[in-house]
């Protein structure tokens, strides 16, 4: 509406101010080239302003004309670049989608719409990888590379592909020149810490841990690995520090400690840890160089003494006073373990062992031994090192899982309902 008065309006402006020239008193005379014209001061007026009209009409359109070639050149290349945008998106969407022939399709229509930039090679890369094609792949990781817009995207895709073929030496140098191109970049440091986790360069793992409990198993592991018993020492220490309740760390320095002649310390470090987080290992070690049965009751009372009433604590001394004759003793421990929640295999075998001691091969005797093994056989399992990540069971502690190599850390519990002090 407003428009429609604008333009009423406008009409109404240029008719005026034509019938006010056409209206205006006087003559004009233009002689040019032996030509004489003669007319009104209005006309005259409305013929000049009519003339440079048409004049900027003339000029307009040829101006218009002379950029017809650059304006349909830019049309084209709009074209073609929104085709190859869509093309991008398809390659995208096949790659997410595992269209393997789409992807490689969408990719090589996008290379050719759009030119080589580094998003188009990477999905051409993509694509010949998702395909198979690892060495069509790794020449266009080597082409992203040699551009300065697209190295670390190259050196990341050898880097993988090197890791895939379990080439660790070539992967480690990858590793190093990606890290030159974009220093600290998170990607990089967690495949780098699975690299040294793969190669077992626990040292590494250790300094790339960016979690507290990966780093302190990985340090446990660099100070078992040291041959150097000083340096071993030291970094079994380390380990040992930053969580005194953790098995294998005190293990491992228990071990170096005893190494160096310096038992009692050796032993103190286990009994610390047995009142933390009790484990057979502990019970293991300090026993180690003790023989005689009693002094072995009297060596594991000491190292148990801050967990007395823990039932691992029962299970040890009555394995060991069983050992030693003390079937009574042995039997309250056991009764002890039982009432503490125990109900694994191993205290069921040790009750069968307990029977075959205390009552030979009476008959009352034999029926209590079948009982003890009967319940053995449906018992929970015992306790072992577990995975985080895959839940595999492993009854040593290993830093990483062997079974799925997550470095998630492997946790010492029971593997049905029980669960006894973590490690
Ligand atoms: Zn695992």
């Amino acid at each position: 509406m407003r428009r429609v008065v604008f333009l009423l309006a406008s009409g109404a402006v240029v008719v005026g101010l034509a019938w006010w020239l056409a209206a205006m008193p006087g003559d004009v005379t233009l002689r040019m080239a032996g030509l004489t014209i003669e007319t009104r001061t209005g006309l005259a007026l409305l013929g000049a302003v009519v003339l440079l009209l048409v004049v900027l009409l003339v000029l307009r359109f040829g101006l218009a004309l002379v950029n017809i070639p650059a304006a349909i050149r830019r049309w084209l290349a709009r074209r073609r670049r929104e085709r190859g945008d869509a093309a991008v998106a398809q390659a995208l969407v096949a790659l997410a989608a595992a269209d393997i022939p789409a992807a490689r399709g969408a990719a090589s229509r996008a290379r050719d719409l759009l030119g080589d930039t580094a998003q188009t090679l990477l999905l051409d890369a993509e694509a010949n990888r998702m395909a198979g094609r690892e060495g069509e792949a790794a020449a266009l990781y080597h082409r992203m590379e040699s551009r300065p817009d697209a190295a670390f995207l190259g050196l990341r895709g050898l880097f993988r592909q090197a890791m895939a073929r379990e080439d660790w030496t070539e992967a480690a140098a990858l590793a190093r020149r990606a890290d030159a191109t974009r220093p600290g970049a998170g990607w990089l440091r967690d495949e780098r810490m699975a690299l040294a986790v793969r190669i077992g360069d626990w040292s590494e793992a250790a300094k790339l841990a960016t979690t507290a409990q990966p780093r302190l198993g990985f340090a446990t592991a660099a100070a078992e690995a040291v041959v150097d018993p000083d340096r071993a020492l030291s970094l079994a220490r380390r380990a040992w520090k930053d969580d005194r309740g953790f098995t294998p760390a005190a293990l491992a320095y228990a071990t170096r400690l005893r190494q160096a002649g310096r038992e009692a310390k050796a032993l103190s470090v286990l009994a610390d840890a047995w009142a933390d987080s009790p484990h057979p290992a502990l019970a293991d070690l300090a026993l180690a160089t003790t023989a005689d049965k009693l002094a072995r009751i009297a060596a594991a009372t000491r190292l148990t003494i801050g967990a007395v009433q823990h039932p691992e604590t029962h299970l040890l001394l009555a394995r060991l006073t069983l050992d030693a004759g003390l079937t009574g003793e042995a039997r309250r421990h056991l009764q002890a373990a039982r009432a503490g929640g125990l109900h694994q295999r191993r205290v069921w075998l040790l009750v069968a062992d307990l029977e075959a001691a205390e009552h030979g091969s009476t008959e009352a005797g034999q029926r209590a031994q079948r009982d003890a093994l009967h319940a053995a056989a449906t018992a929970e399992p015992d306790p072992a090192w577990q995975c985080d990540s895959c839940g595999a069971a492993h009854p040593h502690w290993h830093p990483a899982c062997p079974e799925c190599r997550s470095a998630a850390g492997l946790r010492w519990g029971g593997r049905k309902r029980l669960a006894l002090g973590s490690a």
